[in-house]
């Protein structure tokens, strides 16, 4: 050390320029720590010491005179050497992964040993001269000449541990500019072209012994790496403006986001999410079923495995669309779950619109029906006649015009009887209007009382009754109306004023023998009728088949 001191220093152009770099990566710490965090800004930070290090150690290797002299620097030099590659690995590591917190200090004494051990088999080389070997000697005999070092089998093995961070550094980048796309593959592939800089540097030296100032040049190309990462990272701040811009987006949204830990403990929520919960103050780390206003839902959601709910929570008169994704990280080992984020959108304006068209269309659904029933309603009143209740001669033209198909298809006649009831004019005027409809409702229940599955019968006028019997013959209609006939007249009908009998005449024809239309056999058992009446009354009459159609 003596020797060295000495030995005199020279302050040339080499070391000025050292010196000049060295302040520059100071400076530019300076900044960095200015600057506005960005992930593995302390291990960056530290790296400008590491770097700083290595170009003092080198500055003064260079000012120095004696060749012992500056071999100690040389020496001296190391901690800085190793610290480099280890520090950027650590630095890659975190920017690349997103690593927002600083490396423990147990992982910094852990990186700090391989300096330490290097420095250690650096300074103590005159004792052994395994680290620089016997050959280490002046270029020249010229004062302050540079060292021509001779590598022991110590250098080799620190330079592989240092080419393993080195390697490792290329493979963090690499894997990043794989993994990304558009602009952030581009970064990550400059963080690659720029981290070859110093490999580059490194190996020139040591394979092919190129020198800047007759010294190693890697420091230096580290100091312009510096330069360019910082350019890289707060001149495009890709990854500082991208979590700014979204974290801003969160605090704006109107929408509360919650962010849940694989323990399902909440640790993020955004202004909105806040406000629902009516929080404030200290709820990072609360247990999500805790949460209040939907915590239990949300935890419940989650057990269930679901990605979707409506939320109503009872203390709020709110509606909620949740979603709820998983965050998760993909590493060469699989998928890891990070944890879970809840998005909350404020249904209610909508979940209300819905209720109130949904209550509207339950509404008009409901009129619809009542106007449809109503329909039904007039429809069968219109076809049918007040007084007893029994089909008008309206629906007597659509049945006919069905069973005459029928009667088509299947080759079977139809009967149809016109039947008046006797003297009714007199009942009326015996016993009054009133009385008189109350007979007519006793006839009407008489008819229908003996009609059969498909026979219809129809008030057609005052006390003029029709009987349509599909599928019956003339002699079968004309038994089966005899009987009605016998019946009626030995019947006592109810009346307001007691007992009344009342007889019928009738007259019938049959489909397709006495008339092909409606109108034909109407008029055929209308003469029948005239006949009956003609007859005495209280008796059917028919037409025969040659008489009816001249009417
Ligand atoms: P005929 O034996 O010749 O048929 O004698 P009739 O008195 O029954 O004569 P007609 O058939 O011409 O008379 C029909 C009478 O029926 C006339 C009217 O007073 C009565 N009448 C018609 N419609 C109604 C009604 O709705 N209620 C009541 N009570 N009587 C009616
Ligand atoms: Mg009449
Ligand atoms: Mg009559």
């Amino acid at each position: 050390m003596n020797a060295c001191l000495a030995s005199g220093w020279s302050l040339n152009a080499p070391v000025a320029l050292t010196l000049v770099v060295g302040l520059g990566v100071i400076l530019m710490a300076r900044w960095v720590n200015r600057q506005r965090h960005f992930p593995g800004r302390e291990s960056f930070i530290v790296l400008h010491m590491g770097i700083f290090w290595w170009l003092a150690a080198a500055g003064l290797e260079l000012a120095a005179q004696a060749p012992q002299c500056k071999v100690f620097w040389a020496g001296m030099a190391w901690p800085g050497i190793i610290a480099v590659p280890t520090l950027w690995a650590v630095f890659l590591w975190q920017y690349v992964n997103s690593i927002r917190l600083p490396l423990s200090l147990r992982g910094y004494l852990l990186l700090g040993i391989g300096p330490l051990v290097a420095s250690a088999m650096a300074l103590s080389n005159p004792w052994h001269q395994l680290f620089y070997g016997p050959g280490t000697q002046p270029v020249d005999d010229s004062l302050g000449a540079a060292i021509r070092y001779d590598h022991g089998p110590l250098f080799d093995a620190v330079a592989i541990y240092v080419y393993v961070f080195m390697i490792f550094c290329l493979a963090v980048v690499t894997r990043a500019a794989l993994a990304s796309h558009g602009v952030h593959r581009r970064h990550y592939l400059a963080f690659v072209l720029v981290t070859c800089v110093p490999w580059g540097a490194n190996l020139s030296y040591v394979v092919y012994g190129w020198t800047l100032f007759g010294f190693d040049p890697t420091p230096f190309s580290f100091a312009f790496t510096l330069v360019a990462f910082a350019c890289l990272i707060l001149g495009v701040r890709l990854f500082d403006l991208l979590p700014v811009a979204r974290h801003l987006l969160l605090e704006e949204l109107p929408d509360p986001v919650l962010v849940v830990d694989p323990r399902r403990r909440v640790i993020d929520a955004n202004p909105a999410a806040l406000a629902l919960a009516g929080q404030s103050g200290d709820w990072q780390g609360m247990a999500l079923a805790n949460w209040p206003v939907c915590g239990a839902e949300l935890e419940a959601m989650l057990a269930a495995g679901e990605q979707e709910m409506l939320l109503m929570p009872a203390s709020s008169s709110r509606y909620f669309e949740v979603r709820s994704r998983e965050i998760e990280r993909v590493t060469r080992g699989g998928t890891v779950i990070l944890g879970q984020m809840f998005y909350l959108r404020d249904i209610t304006a909508r979940h209300c619109s819905e209720l109130k068209l949904a209550e509207a269309l339950a509404t008009s659904e409901e009129r619809l029906r009542t106007i449809t029933r109503l329909h039904e309603q007039l429809q069968e009143q219109a076809l049918r006649d007040p007084l007893t209740g029994l089909y008008n001669r309206r629906h007597l033209g659509e049945l006919f015009s069905r069973e005459i198909l029928r009667s088509q298809r299947e080759r079977t006649p139809i009967a149809l009887a016109l039947i008046d009831l006797d003297h009714f004019k007199r009942l009326n005027d015996c016993h009054g209007h009133l009385v008189g409809d109350d007979v007519l409702r006793a006839v009407a229940i008489h008819l229908t009382g003996n009609l059969r599955g498909s026979d219809a019968v129809f008030r057609i006028g005052g006390e003029e009754f029709l009987l349509l019997l599909p599928g019956a013959s003339g002699d079968e209609a004309y038994s089966r109306l005899q009987a009605l006939c016998r019946d009626l007249a030995a019947r006592s009908l109810p009346t307001r004023e007691g007992s009344l009998t009342v007889t019928l005449s009738a007259g019938l024809a049959v489909w397709p023998a006495q008339g092909q239309t409606l109108e034909d056999l109407m008029q055929a058992a209308d003469a029948a009728l005239y006949e009956a009446k003609r007859g005495g009354r209280n008796q059917v009459r028919r037409m025969p088949a040659s008489a009816a159609t001249n009417g």
